[in-house]
C-alpha cells in the first residue's frame, strides 16, 4: 500500500520529531517544508532569499513558491511507495491544491494526523527548541537536551536557536496558525481524511498513538 501521510498541528506540536519517527518506521521519506527553506535559506539561493523575508516574520511564505515546490518533490523517484508531509498543506489554498494532484496523480488516500497541543504546552516547548546546524536534528533544552551541551549527538554539529523560535516572532506564529493553518482540520475531517492524537504526552506517547493510526508497516 502506498502511505501518504501528512502531518498537522500548530507550531512546536512535535511535527518534526514524530515525522522522524514515522519516516524510519514506515520507509517513507520525510518532506518537511520548513527544512526544504531552511536548506535554501541558508544556500543564499533565490528560493531562499523570497522565503527569509517571510519566515524571519513569522508568517506564511506565499502558495505559489510552496505548491509547486512540493508536486516536484513527491514525484521523485524515492516517493513511489509512499510519503510523509510535514508543515504542507498550511493554507486552504496548498490543501486543495494538493487535493487537484491527488486526483490527478494518486490512487491511495491520504491519511492526515492532527497532533493536539495547547498553546501553554507549546510555548515552552517552541522558545526551548534547539536544532543542530549542520543535520537538522532537534532538542529541547530541558526536555531533550544533547548530551554535550552545545553539540549535536549524531553529527557534532553546532546547536542553535532557530530566529523565528524567539518568543517575539513565536506570539505571531501561533496566530498565523490559528487564522490560515487550523481550518484545514474542519477540511481533512469534512472529507473524512482526518485522525488526532494528543501531543501533550511524551514522544514515545505520541508516536505509539500514531502507528495505532497507521497500523503495521506492509
Ligand atoms: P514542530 O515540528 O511541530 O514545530 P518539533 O518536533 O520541532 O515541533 O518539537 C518542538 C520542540 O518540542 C522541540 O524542542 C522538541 O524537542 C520538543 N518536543 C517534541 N515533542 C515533544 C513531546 N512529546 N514532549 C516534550 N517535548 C517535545
Ligand atoms: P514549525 O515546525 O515550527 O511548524 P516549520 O519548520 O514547519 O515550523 O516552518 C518554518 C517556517 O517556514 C514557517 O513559519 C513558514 O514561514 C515557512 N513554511 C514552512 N512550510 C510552509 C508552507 N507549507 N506554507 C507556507 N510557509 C511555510
Ligand atoms: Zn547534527
Amino acid at each position: 500500500m502506498k502511505r501518504i501521510v501528512v502531518l498537522m498541528g500548530p507550531p512546536g506540536a512535535g511535527k518534526g520529531t514524530q515525522a522522524t519517527r514515522i519516516a524510519e518506521k514506515y520507509n517513507i521519506p520525510h518532506i518537511s517544508t520548513g527544512d526544504i527553506f531552511r536548506a535554501n535559506v541558508k544556500g543564499g539561493t533565490p528560493l531562499g532569499k523570497k522565503a527569509k523575508e517571510y519566515m524571519d516574520k513569522g508568517l506564511l511564505v506565499p502558495d505559489e513558491l510552496v505548491c509547486e515546490l512540493v508536486e516536484d518533490r513527491v514525484l521523485q523517484d524515492d516517493c513511489r511507495c509512499g510519503y510523509l508531509l510535514d508543515g504542507f498543506p498550511r493554507t486552504i489554498v496548498q490543501a486543495e491544491y494538493f487535493d487537484e494532484f491527488l486526483a490527478e496523480r494518486e490512487c491511495s488516500p491520504l491519511s492526515v494526523l492532527n497532533i493536539e497541543v495547547g498553546e501553554d504546552v507549546l510555548l515552552p516547548r517552541m522558545v526551548g527548541r534547539r536544532v543542530c546546524r549542520s543535520c537538522g536534528k532537534t532538542y529541547h533544552l530541558s526536555a531533550m537536551p544533547p548530551k554535550v551541551e552545545g553539540v549535536c549527538d549524531l553529527c557534532g554539529g553546532e546547536i542553535y536557536q532557530r530566529a523565528d523560535d524567539r518568543e517575539e516572532t513565536v506570539h505571531e506564529r501561533f496566530r498565523v496558525y490559528e487564522e490560515q493553518t487550523s481550518p484545514l482540520i474542519e477540511y481533512y475531517r469534512e472529507r473524512g481524511a482526518l485522525s488526532s492524537v494528543d501531543g501533550s504526552e511524551s514522544p514515545d506517547e505520541v508516536f505509539a498513538a500514531i502507528c495505532a493510526i497507521l497500523g503495521d508497516c506492509r
